[in-house]
């Protein structure tokens, strides 16, 4: 079971992602993970990767294809992926449909959680990340139990740099340019599910998870 999670920076992508991958055991691959965790450890591909991130745009597409084709062939990814931040424009896509030929499986669902983009503004602005297991929380929203730790892990949260205003408004417009268009390119019935991404974090998990079993029958 191959899935892709396709929706703006703040749609909720990554936590849904997430949640469906541990409901129903597959691994969840996020690019953006992948790379955050290279610069903190200041790999050579974090070195490649990190100015990229800081102004917003993506980073290029041979960097990113070889890391997360690289990843999806490790042996604990043979159940199945759900992916979150990949593909991000046609060319990721075209790649990964490849690859996934050369392996006689292909993408089974995209879900697309629509979310209004004056929300999306509101949601980045208050968001504070775990350091440690990348649960996201909101300031206002869904604050943590104790401020600045992690209700899961107890880990300290942070503000990610590339969550300032101006580095908001670069991501959203890069969304809207270059991953917004895949929406066109995965939509089949039955394949595309377009999901209202507004309500609570778990009520939008509801959603999605109904949604997968019944596009599955
Ligand atoms: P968000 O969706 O909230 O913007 P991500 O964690 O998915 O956050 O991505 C953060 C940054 O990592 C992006 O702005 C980009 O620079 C880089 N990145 C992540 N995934 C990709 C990708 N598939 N292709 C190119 N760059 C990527
Ligand atoms: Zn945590």
């Amino acid at each position: 079971m191959y899935i892709i999670f396709l929706g703006a920076p703040g749609s909720g992508k990554g936590t849904q992602a997430a949640y469906v991958a541990q409901e129903l055991n597959l691994v969840h691959i996020a690019s953006g993970d992948l790379f955050r965790q290279a610069v903190e450890q200041g790999t050579e591909l974090g070195m490649q990767v990190k100015s990229y991130m800081e102004k917003g745009v993506l980073v290029p597409d041979q960097v990113t294809i070889q890391v997360v084709l690289e990843r999806i062939s490790a042996p604990d990814c043979e159940p199945g992926v759900v992916f979150d931040g990949f593909p991000r424009n046609l060319k990721q896509a075209e790649a990964l449909d490849k690859a996934l030929v050369q392996k006689a499986k292909a993408i089974d669902k995209v879900v697309y959680i629509r979310v209004p983009e004056e929300e999306l503004i509101k949601r980045l602005s208050g968001r504070w990340v775990c350091r440690n297991c990348q649960t996201p929380y909101h300031a206002i929203d869904s604050p943590p139990k104790v401020w600045g730790r992690c209700d899961k892990c107890g880990g300290e949260l942070y503000q990610r740099p590339d969550d300032t205003v101006e580095v908001v408004k670069k991501r959203l417009e890069v969304y809207f340019a270059q991953t917004a268009p895949l929406i066109g390119y995965y939509n089949r019935p039955g394949k595309l599910l377009e999901m209202d991404g507004k309500g609570s974090v778990a009520e939008v998990g509801e959603r999605i998870i109904a949604a997968l079993q019944q596009a599955s029958v």
